[in-house]
């Protein structure tokens, strides 16, 4: 009885002293953490990381199914070192031919033909720029027109318009250009004429021209850089600048122009095939944008079926470590993986994998079909 009963203490103790053990370290750090408010707290969105505890199926998709043209890219003035740097890592990625937007023009556009194009006839293509230096000397649109012509004998192969085009451009009495603008319509007659395609940026994400509160899905990009916003005090509206947009797309249906970053209907696929149903020369590039694809992928999936003729492949800012998010998306039904820009997608992705024929398209036959001169025959049928 008496051994029993030190037996029954014996086990009382240990499980006391045990679970003191087992309990102590959680009381210390609630304690702790209470005493810096950390428990109570709530942590900003920056401080809050979660780990996605989900396991499913992944790509790792270093290399593009296809070899691609990417439409959408820059590089002012390279140098020769930079330009065989590039052609290494592009053989990595199926980076067959690659667009770069920022050719200038006159003296700048040869240069940069010739560092690219003159050493790599096959890999590079180089697109002109409009120069708003005598934007106030009457005839401008003309020069504009005329230099462009000049360009393109000295090898551009497009026109590529920036966005300070609509929004920021202004005449010396302090109009705004407006993107439909008459002075310009002799350069649009002239790409016609040409048979080269414009990339026109218009406009911004429409969320930069929301107000900047807690309801603004690009809250953390904004804070990062509050020069995007567009506020209305200093900016014409996003949808004046769409009206615009679109006025222009009508004017000149002879001209086929690509609406960058897919045209900003990213958020919006429904309005984004009523302008391809309304525009037969209008076509879009993914750049920048993937994860609004990516955030509706039964969506973005029959959207690029639907419109397969009309997407084209791009990236913008180069990166060659970047791109595989690209080949995921648009190879894979991977989940909810993580897109390589926090402050562009305050969400996860899902791959939305496209048929081989779509994907061709958007690879590079679509290009293959706008940009004069880029030889088919690197590229499968
Ligand atoms: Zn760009």
């Amino acid at each position: 009885m008496k051994s029993r009963r030190g037996f029954t203490f014996l086990i009382i103790g240990i499980s006391v002293v045990g679970g003191f053990l087992f309990v102590w370290p959680w009381a210390v750090m609630t304690r702790q953490e209470q005493s810096s408010g950390k428990s109570e707290a709530t942590p900003t969105i920056d401080e809050y990381q979660p780990k996605s505890t989900l396991i499913t199926r992944e790509h790792k998709i270093e290399r593009a199914k296809f070899p691609f043209v990417d439409i959408h890219s820059h590089h002012w003035n390279p140098t020769a070192g930079e330009v065989d740097q590039l052609v290494t890592e592009m053989d990595t990625i199926n980076l067959r031919v690659m667009v770069n937007l920022s050719g200038g023009t006159g003296e700048q556009l040869k240069n940069t033909v010739a560092a690219m194009k003159g050493r790599y006839p096959n890999r590079f293509v180089v697109f002109a720029n409009m120069s708003y230096d005598d934007l106030n000397t009457p005839g401008f649109g003309k020069r504009v027109a005329e230099r462009l012509e000049e360009d393109v004998k000295n090898g551009a192969q497009g026109l590529k318009i920036f966005k300070d085009f609509g929004m920021e451009l202004k005449y010396a009495n302090g109009q705004r250009v407006h993107v439909d603008d008459p002075e310009f319509d002799a350069v649009f007659q002239k790409c016609a004429e040409l048979k080269i395609p414009v990339l026109i940026h218009v406009a911004e994400p429409s969320a930069f021209f929301d107000p900047w509160d807690y309801h603004n899905e690009r809250w953390e990009e904004l804070k990062e850089f509050p020069r995007r916003a567009r506020p209305p005090a200093k900016y014409p509206p996003f949808e004046t600048l769409m009206t615009e947009r679109n006025h222009l797309f009508a004017k000149h249906p002879k001209t086929n122009f690509i609406a960058a970053h897919l045209g900003f209907h990213g958020n919006d696929m429904e309005r984004l095939g009523k302008l391809f149903d309304s525009y037969p020369n209008v076509y879009v590039d993914i750049a920048a944008v993937l994860a609004e694809l990516g955030r509706q992928p039964y969506s973005a999936h029959d959207f690029l079926v639907k419109y397969q003729d009309r997407v084209l492949m791009g990236k913008d800012i180069y990166e060659v470590n970047e791109y595989k998010w690209y080949f995921r998306a648009l190879e894979t039904r991977d989940e909810y993986f993580e897109y390589y820009r926090k402050r562009h997608a305050f969400w996860r992705i899902y791959g939305f994998q496209v048929p081989d024929e779509v994907l061709k398209k958007v690879y590079y036959k679509n290009a293959l079909k706008l940009v004069p001169g880029i030889d088919a025959k690197a590229f499968p049928e």
